[in-house]
């Protein structure tokens, strides 16, 4: 990472290389998913002229959340399901740093959810990234709410009993949710150009990353692994525009403009095929960290008589 050399100076414009981004050796199990979204992820903020000193990772609990232990940049990992606050925490005081939220389906779906519905509600600018491997992995094989029908867990040895979540349906069906997206980590290609155009949007963006855990779960992505035929890319210049070099390896395309809310929601209700891309964009959707901005330039003496103003309203 750069250091505070003399030739420092934080205005000037400077070059990154992937090793500026590289934290800690990763701990994940040989074939995790996990490594292959860490790398995609140093390169899109590499390519995208990131200061490491200006992102923050945040996560919560579970396999995937060890993610900002391997970032050089700031980074907290937080309690489990809350990400999202501690994110919204840092964005409504610095605006000025690029923050990225890093969850898993048992993290976000579950003990997290309310969070998760009111942060993408609000709209702050966030890329969050929810790597779903349709269990929870760091805790020894638990049914997660992503979890399959009949997928059998620790918890449930017989089968899991209910229909999974679908994380997608939930962000379309909520208001003021402004950027929904899907793709998968053996991609490298789409969740390259899906984690940019999540990062360039100015909004809460959702991402959930479809994650192999070959330890815990190795046959859950069989039906889109073993055929790519039952992937639809959604390629659009308002949402992934793929390079024409990498539209060979999917073998449908259809051409979705995200604006579509009803034609997203179609699609995000069947369970077959599984569509990759931006499902939804709203880019005027309104944002709660422009209201928060305020009064971030007023002195110490003009808050606390700002306060004080406040509280004279209950005097009784
Ligand atoms: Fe990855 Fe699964 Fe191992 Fe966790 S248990 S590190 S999700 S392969």
């Amino acid at each position: 990472m750069y250091g505070l050399g003399e030739e420092w100076n934080p205005r000037k414009a400077r070059d990154f290389s992937l090793g500026d981004y590289m934290g800690g050796e990763p701990r994940w199990c040989p074939g995790c998913g996990d490594h292959g979204v860490l790398a995609t992820f140093q390169r899109v903020i590499r390519d995208s002229g990131l200061s490491p000193e200006k992102v923050v990772v945040v996560s919560g609990i579970g396999c995937s959340s060890r993610f900002p232990h391997y970032m050089k940049t700031y980074g907290f990992h937080s309690l489990h399901g809350r990400a999202l606050p501690v994110a919204c925490g840092i964005k409504s005081r610095r605006p000025d740093l690029d923050v990225f939220v890093i969850t898993g389906d048992g993290d976000n779906c579950a003990i997290g959810t309310g969070h998760w519905i009111h942060a993408l509600r609000y709209n702050m600018n966030l890329t969050i990234l929810m790597l779903d491997n349709n269990i929870y992995g760091l805790t020894k094989a638990q049914t997660s709410p992503t979890t399959r029908r009949t997928a059998k867990s620790n918890t449930h040895p017989g089968g899991s009993f209910f229909v999974s979540l679908n994380p997608i349906t939930v962000m379309l069906g909520i208001t003021n949710r402004s950027f929904i997206a899907q793709s998968v980590d053996w991609h490298p290609s789409h969740l390259y150009e899906t984690i940019r155009a999540a990062h360039k949007h100015k909004g809460a963006s959702f991402v959930r990353i479809l994650q192999r855990c070959p330890h815990f779960t190795p046959h859950a992505f069989d039906e889109v692994l073993k055929d790519p035929a039952n992937l639809v890319l959604l390629d659009h210049p308002n949402g992934v525009k793929m390079p024409e070099n990498q539209l060979k390896h999917f073998k449908n395309v259809l051409d979705h403009d995200p604006s579509d809310l009803p034609a997203a929601r179609m699609m995000a209700d069947k369970p077959h095929p599984f569509h990759v891309g931006v499902f939804f964009k709203d880019e005027n959707a309104e944002r709660y960290d422009l209201v928060t901005r305020q009064g971030r330039g007023m002195t110490p003496r003009e808050k606390v008589e700002a306060v004080e103003k406040t509280l004279d309203l209950f005097t009784i």
